[in-house]
């Protein structure tokens, strides 16, 4: 039995925050046609979202998280979450026909169109306005934890973090206060890199178990970037240009209940706990 993967992670946003960077920046935005109102359900209007958008050019694309910043040439930001099903979709003409449920469309100037798509509607996107010192006032971002790909940690400092806590790895691993973008996909196939079972205290860990489960992290992590993502059965994650991830192929135990481990051929097990699942080898996770 499959079960959703849950809202795009860290190397899916992050695969979208490329793409868009060669796409769009520099773009100034002609027109903005909301075609839902619950994607932009932050503004009092449609109307209002748009007016803060039209006639601004695109200057920069950031990743916080799981979000996406677009930043505009009048210091404010368009903050995109895909939610569960969210799509950005470059389309290079408005001519070209538009996939159903297709919410909000922006037209530039010159070249084209950015599309949200969002069947399940739990994406929004909203503009914001630049704080004080520079960051976009988002509430949810304000206690957003360290970004594994972008901030360099020395085992040391992460040790000290694990072990101030007495929790399960997973669901610290999935905690957005404590680690931002993961999510159960890659909370699974990290903790398979590293050898670690999901309910292990995190406080547990010897100092050879806190270096795998950092560079464990890490490299899962960079790996799924390099290879555009996951894609499930449901194809819900695609990339700006509509084509699928390529790294579903490489999970190790995601999605794999009673097949063989890759690496000790024990089957995979399934896991029920917090409501969700956890996929995992019990003879290679200790
Ligand atoms: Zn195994």
């Amino acid at each position: 039995m499959r079960e959703a993967g849950g809202m795009p992670e860290l190397p899916e946003v992050e695969t979208i925050r490329r793409d868009l960077q060669g796409e769009i920046v520099g773009r100034k935005i002609k027109a903005v046609e909301v075609r839902n109102g619950r994607t932009v359900r932050r503004h009092p209007s449609a109307k209002h979202f748009r007016a803060r958008l039209e006639g601004r050019t695109i200057t920069s694309i950031d990743r916080a998280g799981k979000y996406l910043l677009l930043g505009l040439d009048d210091g404010d930001t368009l903050v995109v979450h895909l939610g569960m099903s969210g799509q950005l979709q470059r389309a290079k003409s408005a001519k070209e026909a538009k996939a159903p449920h297709t919410h909000a469309v922006f037209t530039f100037t010159q070249g084209g169109q950015l599309r949200f798509v969002d069947p399940r509607t739990f994406g929004e996107l909203f503009v914001s306005a630049a704080s004080a010192d520079g960051g976009p006032v988002v509430p949810e971002l304000a206690h957003l934890g360290f970004d594994p790909l972008e901030e360099v940690m020395s085992w040391e400092r992460f040790w000290v973090m694990l072990s101030s806590r007495s929790v399960g790895l997973k669901s610290l691993l999935m905690n957005q206060e404590f680690v931002a973008g993961i999510g159960n996909i890659y909370a699974d196939e990290i903790l398979f890199a590293a050898g670690l079972r999901y309910d292990r205290q995190s406080d547990s860990l010897s100092s050879q178990e806190v270096r795998r489960l950092y560079r464990a992290m890490v490299e899962t992590l960079a790996e799924a970037v390099k290879r555009r993502g996951s894609s499930l059965a449901d194809e819900q994650y695609r990339d700006l240009f509509g084509e699928v991830g390529d790294y579903q192929g490489q999970h190790q135990v995601y999605d794999r209940e009673g097949q063989a481990c890759r690496r000790c051929r024990a089957t995979v097990v399934r896991v029920k706990s917090g409501g969700r699942s956890t996929f995992l080898c019990e003879h290679c996770q200790v």
